[in-house]
């Protein structure tokens, strides 16, 4: 995984774009990411969004590369990131916004207690910027990062989490929003990861990318703004005919990451 960065950074690279100095003990922040919001903003971020839609390998990305192209037009920068062990959802999300390795935040197996450690969903309030979790029902996200100072919206389904989403970058009350779609993971389970389901929902994911982006271009010109493409792991098929994914192996642990800087206007 030395060649890859890791999603354990994307703590640390949010909280840096926010003006907000991140904890030693989290990994290092994204220095590509860094410089490219050097380039394109001029001073910190007061906006980061997080999407964060569920399984969507890197070796997705590269068989269906036409199906990115919207999003790709909408990102300043795409990133191979590494996972961790095990990929799957808790584990993963639960280093993505502790940056901690699974060892040393705790959940280290398909569970979803509330994290026991800190995360930007604690460092931020604390720091007075306001988050917000957009989730669904049951899903990791909804539950390891219940009990802190956070506004939470969880819903039944993703079209419901993707309108409230859209609705708070109208509302433009937040400094950081992370929204959750784990449509593309449950048909990659049922039918397998090129189902048509799957890539339905792939095709899904990539569209609310792209709403999200534009909605943020049209209400937030005010700020400089950071949004991210960040899924947690990639996945396999499985018997011939379902979908999976919690190995060490490339399928599951590389994903892609896309990023996209708004200066502030006027
Ligand atoms: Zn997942």
């Amino acid at each position: 995984m030395k060649d890859r960065f890791c999603i354990t950074q994307v703590a640390a690279t949010a909280e840096t774009l926010l003006g907000i100095a991140p904890d030693a003990a989290m990994a290092p922040p994204l220095t590509p990411v860094l410089r490219s919001a050097g380039r394109r903003l001029t001073g910190p971020c007061d906006r980061v969004f997080l999407y964060n839609p569920d399984a969507i390998a890197q070796w997705l990305y590269a068989a269906y590369c036409s199906r990115f192209a919207p999003l790709e037009a909408r990102a300043d920068l795409g990133l191979g990131m590494g996972s961790v062990y095990p990929p799957v959802t808790p584990v993963c999300f639960a280093s993505m916004y502790s940056g901690l390795q699974p060892k040393e935040h705790g959940i280290r197996a398909y569970v979803k207690p509330v994290l026991a450690v800190d995360t930007v969903f604690d460092h931020l309030p604390r720091a007075g910027r306001r988050c917000a979790i957009v989730s669904t029902e049951g899903d990791s996200i909804s539950l390891i990062f219940l009990g802190r100072d956070v506004d939470y919206y969880i819903f039944p389904t993703v079209a419901q989490c993707n309108r409230k989403a859209l609705e708070l970058i109208r509302e433009d009350r937040h400094h950081f929003i992370a929204l959750y779609n784990g449509n593309y993971d449950h048909w990659m389970h049922r039918g397998g990861p090129e189902s048509p389901w799957a890539l339905r929902a792939l095709k899904a994911n990539i569209s609310a990318y792209c709403a999200l982006h534009d909605a943020i271009r049209e209400a937030w010109g005010t700020h400089n703004t950071a949004l991210v493409f960040a899924p947690d792991h990639g996945c396999h098929r499985q018997y011939g005919f379902l979908g999976q994914h919690g190995v060490d192996a490339p399928c599951d642990m590389h994903i892609r990451h896309f990023w996209r800087f708004f200066p502030a206007r006027g």
